[in-house]
């Protein structure tokens, strides 16, 4: 079933946008437009659309090699949002923590916009009465999102520097839509039997599995705070690897993976990393690393089905 997923603050923060637009009051100058990101791939695709744009700045809440889920955020990470122009958040159960801040003096009367209220198929969580809000891990949602965004941005800015906007959105776009392109491709190019995925982790590429026709088995059933999956579920996705003779157990980025190494040890298959860009390494980061060259990487792993 597929449910939208809108939340009352997103509703409020379009409302101030309106007014805002309608006032009449853009700035002359883009200056001290400061946009404040939870998760990477906010900040990612922030980045993406203000590239190049001056007086723009850009900042991440969630330090690099943190992990998303377990995060709890300080009195002082509170403190960058004093001067934040827009708060931009995963939503749901991506950044539960965000809730903190929404909530906080410093956000009082300013927009803010979470990725989920990007028009997209939503996606409940097997045996849960929620939805996955992980939904940048399919690059079509992904476009939704850099589209709703940049709905988001437009209004911070001088019309001089929207053009600029404009650009990067189209140019950016392009670059999504070839990644998909690619993956559709891959996909295209394995075997039905063998476009079956088994996750020894965390499990937040429903909506990716969902885009390209992989069927996925996880030990969690979403991106969940537990570290100790149920013996059963284990054993679910051990039988599945013998039984469908995979060759692979997947894990996420910032992972011990030391859940995969035990199903591997078991099974005699191998084991490698598929990047959910929740969050990256502070070394993956440092050299400048996004969604696109995350994803590339996966298109990478994932090709070893194809062979
Ligand atoms: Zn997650």
């Amino acid at each position: 079933m597929a449910v939208k997923k809108r939340c009352v603050c997103a509703v409020l923060c379009v409302c101030l946008l309106v007014l805002l637009a309608g006032g009449g009051c853009a700035p002359d100058k883009a200056e001290g437009v400061n946009i404040v990101a939870t998760v990477f791939p906010a900040y990612d695709f922030v980045r993406e659309l203000t590239r190049g744009i001056p007086g723009v700045s850009v900042s991440l809440l969630l330090p690099p090699g943190t992990e998303s889920h377990t995060f709890d955020p300080t009195v002082s990470d509170a403190l960058a949002l004093a001067d934040c122009s827009l708060l931009v958040y995963a939503g749901g159960d991506a950044d539960p923590w965000v809730a903190k801040f929404l909530n906080s003096d410093a956000m009082t009367g300013k927009p803010s916009a979470a990725l989920c209220d990007a028009p997209f198929e939503a996606l409940m969580i097997e045996g849960e009465d929620e939805v996955d809000t992980h939904i940048w891990t399919s690059p079509v949602n992904a476009i939704a999102i850099v589209e709703y965004l940049y709905g988001q941005i437009a209004p911070l800015l001088p019309a001089s520097d929207v053009n600029t906007l404009d650009a990067n959105r189209a140019e950016y776009i392009e670059k999504l839509r070839a990644l998909d392109n690619d993956f559709r491709t891959l996909a295209a190019s394995i075997p039905a039997e063998r476009r079956v995925l088994a996750f020894g982790d965390r499990y937040p590429f429903r909506y990716f599995c969902a885009e390209y026709g992989f069927t996925a088995y996880a030990v969690f059933p979403g991106c969940a705070e537990e570290s100790e999956p149920a013996a059963a579920d284990v054993k679910h996705v051990v039988d599945i690897i013998r039984e469908q003779k995979l060759d692979t157990v997947y894990y996420v980025e910032l992972s011990n993976h030391q859940i995969a190494d035990a199903i591997a040890a078991e099974t005699g298959c191998g084991t490698a990393c598929l990047h959910s860009c929740h969050n990256l390494s502070k070394a993956d980061f440092d050299a400048g690393e996004n969604y696109l060259s995350l994803m590339r990487r996966n298109l990478e792993v994932l090709n070893a089905l194809a062979k």
